[in-house]
């Protein structure tokens, strides 16, 4: 066993959170080293810029902060700290400008997230930060090391204070596979269990519908599960629905499905529509067109969101306008579970902040601590994940520079 005697402070996990951490404690002159288990780090901020990298969101910071659950304490203030403008600033500063696009989100004017990595890893190489990857943290020696499995066999390490910032469990083909719970489960610290956060849900289709409709979306539709209705769009799936307006209730229906094995959950096909426009538009059909006509020309209905009526409505699908009406103001969706956690975008669960103090350190183990999706907490998607692992970062990395400095 190799000891390698580092003195200052250390990061593991290079993702959002820990490089953000690690350039803090580098421009207040600080000698880090990040450990990241992966061949490269912050694969899963690359796989984020797939699809547009949505950094944040530029909404008032009160509807902002209310995205997240628990709501307040330390994530709000971190987040009151490192701000979605100051987030804006810092990837200006890197040579990434950012955009506000139509629904409020932001976005880097490159759209990808390559560019900005590519530019961050480069700064904090010119700050001397360390990286050091295919290192996968497995716990603590017993005098108290780190200690890594590493190509080279086992490393021990020694730190002046220590950041966990390893990410929750989705995707984990990516790095985060939260093989951390039971090594912190063993040190005493409770860990709410990891579950699957903005995350498609199966449904039992019928196979009809299944074949012809799965890989289609439906657009413009607003979800309502109890009093929260929200707006959007979903794609279906041979296995059930995924997409925004589920990502965004997932919380909602998490909860709801942990209290029984089915909730009713309604999808508004027509969210600008009123019900009795609708119905009008409905009466207005040709005398013996075909119900697919008037939902597709009366209702305005793609076939898609023609085919989940007539799925939701089973066999008794009524032709009378105030009832098809109705049913697109409120067609049932019954959802059965989440998919799997491998398959969300983000997790929930992680260590409660009861666990932490102010700083982000670990109550109890003085020295070490933890930022990013580790912590337990839920947001949807729309930037507030990586806004909460960047600030998180942040304010972790304040944490320790005060720790540092009092011992
Ligand atoms: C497909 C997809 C799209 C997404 N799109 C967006 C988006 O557009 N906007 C948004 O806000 N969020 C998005 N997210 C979520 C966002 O990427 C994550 O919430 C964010 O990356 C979490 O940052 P983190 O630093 O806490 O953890 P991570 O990014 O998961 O980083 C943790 C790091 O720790 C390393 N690690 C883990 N275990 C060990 C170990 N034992 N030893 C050493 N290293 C270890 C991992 O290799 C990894 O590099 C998306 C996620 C996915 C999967």
């Amino acid at each position: 066993m190799t000891e390698i005697l580092e003195n200052g402070p250390a990061v593991i996990g290079g993702g959002p959170a820990g490089l953000m951490a690690a350039e803090v404690l580098a421009r207040a002159g600080h000698a880090v080293t990040v450990y990241d288990r992966m061949p490269s780090p912050a694969r899963k901020l690359l796989i984020a810029g797939r699809g547009g990298l949505n950094l944040t969101h530029s909404e008032p910071r009160a509807d902002f902060l209310g995205r997240y659950h628990p709501p307040g304490g330390h994530l709000a203030e971190s987040i009151e700290a490192f701000s979605p403008e100051a987030l804006r600033a810092w990837c200006a500063d890197l040579g990434q400008p950012t955009f506000v696009g139509s629904s409020g989100r932001v976005f880097p004017e490159s759209f990808k997230a390559s560019p900005l990595l590519r530019a961050w890893l480069a700064r904090l190489d010119a700050l001397g930060v360390t990286i050091r990857t295919r290192y996968r943290f497995v716990g603590w020696s017993e005098a108290g090391a780190v200690v890594f499995e590493t190509p080279e066999g086992r490393i021990e390490a020694r730190h002046t204070s220590l950041l966990l910032a390893l990410g929750g469990a989705s995707w984990p083909r990516l790095g985060s596979d939260g093989a951390w719970v039971p090594i912190l489960e063993g040190r005493g610290i409770p860990v709410t269990p990891l579950e699957a956060s903005n995350v498609g849900f199966s449904v039992d289709w019928s196979p009809v519908f299944a074949e012809r409709f799965a890989g289609q979306p439906l657009k413009r539709i607003a979800l309502t599960i109890a009093d929260r209705r929200v707006r959007g769009e979903a794609m279906i799936t041979a296995e059930g629905i995924e997409g925004g307006v589920l990502y965004a209730a997932s919380h909602a229906i998490r909860a709801a499905l942990a209290a029984g094995p089915d909730v009713p959950i309604t999808l508004d096909l027509r969210p600008d529509c009123s019900e009795p426009a609708l119905a009008q538009a409905l009466r207005r059909g040709k005398p013996g067109e075909s119900l697919s006509n008037r939902l597709r020309k009366g209702a305005g209905l793609s076939p898609a969101a023609a085919g989940f009526l007539r799925e939701a409505a089973g066999p008794h699908l009524s032709a009378e306008a105030s009832a098809l009406a109705a049913l697109i103001k409120a067609a049932p969706l019954r959802l059965r579970a989440p998919h799997a956690i491998a398959r969300a975008i983000s997790s929930a669960g992680g260590v409660p902040f009861g666990q932490i103090d102010d700083r982000f350190m670990l109550r109890a183990r003085p020295g070490t601590f933890v930022a990013g999706e580790m912590l337990d907490w839920d947001a949807p998607t729309g930037g507030y994940l990586l806004q909460g692992a960047f600030a998180s970062g942040c304010a972790a990395a304040e944490g320790m520079r005060a720790w540092m400095a009092r011992i």
